[in-house]
């Protein structure tokens, strides 16, 4: 075996603590000194041992410098000139990692952004909830199955299985996690280079399905604009240009196992002191670095299992692991903000996650139900915006997370949301952000390139009898391709009004 290349230092052992950005005495592993929600107690110690030291073997699934890559954009974003268009499945399973189903939603993505380009006039900086997606927090431990039996729930692919006898927690599903993370990624980037998400090629636009007269007329104008615009950039060449075949799509999951986590932080040299520095890089890249290498090169940790991760609304406690552990890692990082997050928390989290201030670091995520955002969202927005974190932040809204319900469809419970809850989030989100004089930088969605009926409402008109036609989430029900895509309309529509 050849040695570990410098700086590729074992991440799950303690390495040397980075000091001198703000970030204190963070190690990779001092999350395990802090309380943590939602944490996994594997029965086989030694099992999860050697899963993370063969994790921590293995090279990063994405790129420190594809990292920055994002970072810049996203500062773009938080300065109001891009729109961040973030969207997958709310569950990711180890079988979701095959071609067509990985074609669809890179295809959706696309799709939508250029409905959002068009409408926002912005460029449109696309993530997914894709190639890591597989751990859930969930609120109770054990759930009742068919039977009156009690079973541990469901927690993701990466920690245990859907089917009931799967339920017990098994360390070396961290490496296929890893490994379909690796494998999905790998199809994502060998597809775009493909072009398959290439602009030449006839995108689906039908509108079949769409029964609204009004509606129609207005999405069928603005698909006829959207080609000709289309066709003229290709009759002058435009799409030739390399910003425009090049399609970047980023990776992003919640980062909820900090096991998994820990075992992909690697520490590496601070792309401001490394090679190709862009001429448009942040005069404080090398913020919250240290000289870790011995060598006067400043370093810093990147969690390289995605481009960004964010908290979830479960696993933001100031004092928490998740919090510790995110707090020493060099990429963007999103936190969920929700009714339960008070203001004061706000700024104490941005303190903590983001001392150096660098702009577009932190996303917030808002989600807080159609019916509350008007009430709770201007009081985030005068903390952060009356604070000296000031226009660091990008903006972005979940419509899904607050609006979830019940139906009750054959006596049985079925998790749905409305299509007109989500969009009522979206465009009370959009009116408090201008009515605050702020910025709504993007939107986080769950969606899925496939015909699937989990949310009701849009213009298919789907209703709570519609459901089991074919609901196939494990976890929340996502926007179908159709849904996902009126939403974009609804957004692009805000814009040009
Ligand atoms: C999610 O994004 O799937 C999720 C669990 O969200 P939240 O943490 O906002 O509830
Ligand atoms: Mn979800």
């Amino acid at each position: 075996m050849s040695p570990p290349p410098p700086h590729s230092a074992d991440a799950t052992t303690t390495a040397a603590s980075i000091d001198g950005g703000g970030v204190g005495d963070w190690t990779p592993d001092s999350w395990r000194s802090k309380p943590i929600r939602q944490n996994p107690e594997y029965a086989d110690a030694a099992a999860l041992r050697r899963a993370t030291a063969e994790l921590s073997r293995l090279p990063p699934i994405v790129h420190p410098q594809e990292i920055e890559r994002l970072k810049r954009s996203l500062r773009d974003v938080a300065r109001g000139e891009a729109f961040l268009l973030q969207g997958g499945d709310c569950a990711e399973l180890f079988d979701y990692c095959r071609a067509g189903a990985i074609e669809s939603k890179v295809k959706l993505l696309l799709q939508m952004s250029l409905v959002l380009v068009w409408g926002a006039d912005k460029r449109v900086v696309r993530i997914g909830r894709i190639a890591g997606q597989y751990a859930k927090p969930r609120s109770s431990p054990t759930e009742i199955v068919d039977g009156g039996r009690e079973v541990p729930s469901f927690r993701g692919d990466i920690l245990n299985g859907f089917e009931v006898e799967d339920r017990e927690l098994d360390p070396q599903r961290l490496v296929k996690a890893y490994n379909h993370s690796a494998a999905t990624l790998n199809y994502v980037r060998a597809a775009i280079a493909a072009g398959i998400a290439d602009l030449h090629r006839p995108l689906n636009w039908s509108l079949g399905h769409v029964k609204d007269p009004a509606l129609k007329t207005k999405y069928t104008e603005a698909v006829r604009f959207l080609q000709d615009m289309l066709r003229f950039m290709h009759t002058i060449g435009a799409d030739q240009s390399p910003k425009l075949d090049t399609v970047d799509l980023y990776t992003s999951h919640e980062g909820l196992l900090l096991e998994y986590e820990q075992s992909l932080t690697r520490p590496t040299e601070s792309p401001a002191a490394g090679p190709p520095a862009p001429p448009q890089a942040d005069a404080r890249a090398g913020d919250g670095s240290a000289d870790g290498a011995g060598a006067g090169k400043p370093m810093q940790y990147y969690d390289t299992s995605a481009h960004f991760l964010w908290i979830g609304d479960r696993t933001r406690q100031i004092d928490g692991a998740h919090v510790e552990f995110f707090r020493g890692v060099a990429n963007p990082i999103g936190i969920k903000v929700g009714p339960t997050t008070p203001a004061s928390d706000l700024l104490a989290l941005l303190r903590k996650l983001n001392p150096g201030r660098e702009v577009g670091k932190v996303t917030l995520i808002t989600r807080y139900g159609a019916s509350r955002v008007r009430e709770l969202l201007p009081g985030h927005i005068r903390a952060v915006e009356g604070s000296e974190h000031a226009g660091t932040v990008v903006w972005q809204c979940d419509p899904m997370h607050g609006n979830t319900r019940t139906a009750v469809v054959s006596g049985s419970d079925i998790k749905t949301r409305r299509f007109g809850d989500i969009f009522a989030e979206l465009r009370e989100t959009l009116r408090v952000h201008s009515d605050e004089g702020t910025y709504l930088g993007g939107v986080h969605l769950e969606l899925t390139g496939d015909d699937v009926t989990e949310c009701t409402g849009g213009s298919q008109g789907l209703d709570d009898a519609d459901l089991s036609t074919n609901y196939t989430s494990f976890c929340d029900p996502r926007l179908n391709e159709k849904q996902a895509i009126e939403l974009a309309f609804l957004v692009a529509d805000h814009y040009r009004q």
